[in-house]
């Protein structure tokens, strides 16, 4: 008999709304406070890869998923003039049935997993968070903001790269990093050539295009910005276009319709990797919370989604909780330490202008990893 039977989850984001509806599946209780009044998201799109489509597929997740997204199958490396170089095909480690990988806009996500959260019973209540929390052996007592308050089992830290549980629970020392880099991201309409994910490396930047629907496609472009440079709202669209000076093809034609600094999504590049174990008590970190990471290798989202589904399968079982969140650690701390450190990896030799080969070798090892099992 399962011991767990109340979880409150902290944040609704990818993470988040995952395990909910994970463990909703299994019949626990869930309480899910999200932070912000309007449940808008914020950023452009997402990948999502192999190994995460088969976790959104454990979770039940997948068909809604891939009705809303694009499904592609190859990536193609391309030079900064537009020129195809290799063509690299991409796994169906998730089976079959399922594509290799999948591009789908944040706010087609966010729709799918906030609505299967809430229709499989989780009660969301939005403009709120934790104000205090206090636990005993048998479960924590939290009150809210709103003055209400609760007893719960376990408490998840699910509130994303500036964890207010983690600033709460484990101290707040632990901060995220900036590493040096940012993303301009924008999105475009999908011509029908777009059909895999593109990425072309630059010499100063690299750049790419990621399908998002039958329509809708966008573009990124990374670059150094030493400092962390406070930037100018009403300026992204020059700086997105300066950026991007040194692509030509199909990159170099449609920076010229980057004109609108509001339809460019800024983001530095922050990350943050939290020692074990993830948890104190009853209370334990997921997702962004415990490890966040650069772009590099489109896996943020897909390590928190494999969170959910291993907390999902392991809350279930008759053990005790402490018993539970050490089995967490043991299925999740590697392999999300060693994606973590890849991606930052990757990032430094953008920055250093080091050899691609190292970078080939890398990201074949991680592909390697994210196809076993979890
Ligand atoms: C530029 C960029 C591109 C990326 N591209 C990819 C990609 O292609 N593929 C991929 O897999 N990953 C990608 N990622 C990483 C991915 O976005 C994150 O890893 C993922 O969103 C983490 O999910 P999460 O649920 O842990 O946190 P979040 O998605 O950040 O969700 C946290 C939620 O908690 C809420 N919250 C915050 N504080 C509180 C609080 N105190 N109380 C209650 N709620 C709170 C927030 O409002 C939010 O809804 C990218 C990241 C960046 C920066």
């Amino acid at each position: 008999m399962a011991r767990v039977n109340k979880v409150l989850i902290v944040g609704g984001g990818i993470g988040g709304l995952s395990l909910a509806s994970g463990l909703r599946d299994r019949g626990i209780e869930v309480d899910l406070v999200e932070v912000k009044k309007e449940w808008t998201v914020y950023g452009v799109g997402i990948i999502q890869q192999c190994n995460v489509i088969r976790a959104m597929a454990q979770l039940g997740l997948m068909d809604r998923v891939l009705d809303a997204g694009f499904a592609y199958e190859n990536m193609g490396i391309y030079t900064a003039a537009g020129e195809l170089v290799q063509m690299l095909p991409g796994a169906r480690s998730a089976g079959p049935e399922y594509p290799a990988n999948l591009g789908i806009s944040r706010l087609a996500l966010h729709k799918v997993l906030s609505s299967t959260a809430a229709e499989r019973g989780t009660t969301i209540r939005l403009g709120l968070t934790v104000e205090h929390l206090e636990q005993d052996v048998d479960g924590v007592d939290v009150m809210f903001t709103d003055g209400t308050r609760g007893r719960y089992d376990l408490v998840v830290g699910a509130d994303g790269l500036f964890s207010k549980v983690r600033s709460m629970v484990f101290g707040k020392e632990l901060k995220p990093r900036f590493t040096g880099q940012s993303v301009f991201r924008h999105n475009f309409p999908r011509p029908p050539e777009l059909d895999h994910l593109m990425v072309c490396y630059g010499k100063n930047h690299n750049a790419g295009l990621c399908p998002l629907s039958k329509d809708l496609m966008y573009m990124f472009v990374t670059s150094s910005e030493p400092g962390n440079p406070r930037v100018p709202e009403d300026q992204l669209a020059d700086l997105m276009r300066e950026r991007l000076a040194e692509f030509g093809g199909i990159l170099g034609r449609l920076r010229e319709q980057i004109t609108d600094p509001k339809q460019v999504v800024y983001k530095p590049m922050e990350v943050i990797f939290v020692p074990a174990p993830w948890y104190r008590g009853r209370v334990v970190l997921m997702g962004d919370a415990a490890h966040a990471m650069t772009p590099h290798l489109s896996q943020g989202a897909g390590m928190a989604v494999e969170d959910a589904v291993v907390l999902s399968e392991l809350l279930v079982e008759d053990a005790p909780l402490e018993v539970l969140l050490s089995r967490f650690m043991q299925r999740r701390y590697e392999r999300c330490k060693f994606i973590v450190e890849s991606a930052i990896q990757i990032g430094d030799w953008e920055m250093q202008g080091a050899s691609r080969a190292d970078r080939s070798g890398l990201v074949k090892k991680v592909m390697e990893v994210i196809a076993q099992p979890l």
